[in-house]
């Protein structure tokens, strides 16, 4: 007899990628002031303005070249980041993105493992493309533990809503941990120990988009 496979999780499938996209360019209007607020006191205050002209390519790409891929539309979304965003967020995200776009390319649907893996790519490359480490009051700072709790969640079977919340308190929780640190890469870098005291604002852009992941995924279209 043959086993049928009948699908009990939600999956995520490339509508619900580009509605979460959607939802991290909605995430960084509804938040830039704060985020450049948050980056004049360590860099140059430009971290919330630098997103919007990223998010707003992203929009313009997702409007005219559709791209109907799981891998295609990340790539797409990376490559908008790299080519419109002034400042070191834009080759960050875009390589995060780029690299999970790659690691995408033959998927059509994605469980946790497969969330999980991309997840893995994401802060992966983007590390590579930072230079940074966790601990460094960056990105990674807030990406790497979310992809941790992907991971622990696709070896545990946790269903992708426990999946989801986990990686939302991870990247939470990364976000806090850059208040203390002395900053190790970045504009920040020059005021040495007075980065202390102050949220990484790239770190905190993280959390946004890790929590946009965490929005219904099967409806939200
Ligand atoms: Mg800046």
């Amino acid at each position: 007899m043959g086993t049928i496979t009948v699908p009990t999780e939600p999956t995520i499938d490339a509508l619900t990628v580009r509605a979460y996209v959607r939802r991290c360019g909605a995430a960084v209007r509804r938040h830039a002031d704060m985020l450049t607020r948050l980056d004049a006191a360590l860099g140059d205050g430009d971290h919330g303005d630098n997103l919007l002209i990223g998010f707003s390519a992203v929009d313009e790409m997702l409007d005219t070249e559709e791209p109907a891929t799981i891998g295609a539309i990340l790539s797409s979304v990376g490559m908008a980041l790299v080519t419109s965003v002034g400042g070191a967020s834009g080759p960050l995200y875009g390589a995060a993105f780029i690299e999970a776009g790659f690691a995408a390319r033959a998927m059509d649907r994605l469980g946790v493992d497969e969330l999980a893996t991309l997840a893995r790519a994401a802060a992966d490359g983007l590390a590579r493309r930072g230079r940074c480490r966790i601990g460094d009051k960056t990105i990674f700072d807030a990406l790497a533990p979310a992809a941790d709790a992907l991971a622990q969640s696709a070896a545990d079977g946790s269903p992708m809503s426990v999946a989801l919340r986990r990686a939302t308190v991870a990247a939470r929780g990364g976000m806090q941990s850059t208040r203390p640190l002395v900053a190790r890469r970045g504009l920040a870098m020059r005021l040495g120990d007075r980065s202390r005291g102050h949220l990484d604002p790239g770190a905190v852009s993280c959390f946004l988009f890790i929590r946009a992941l965490a929005a219904p995924t099967a409806v939200d279209r």
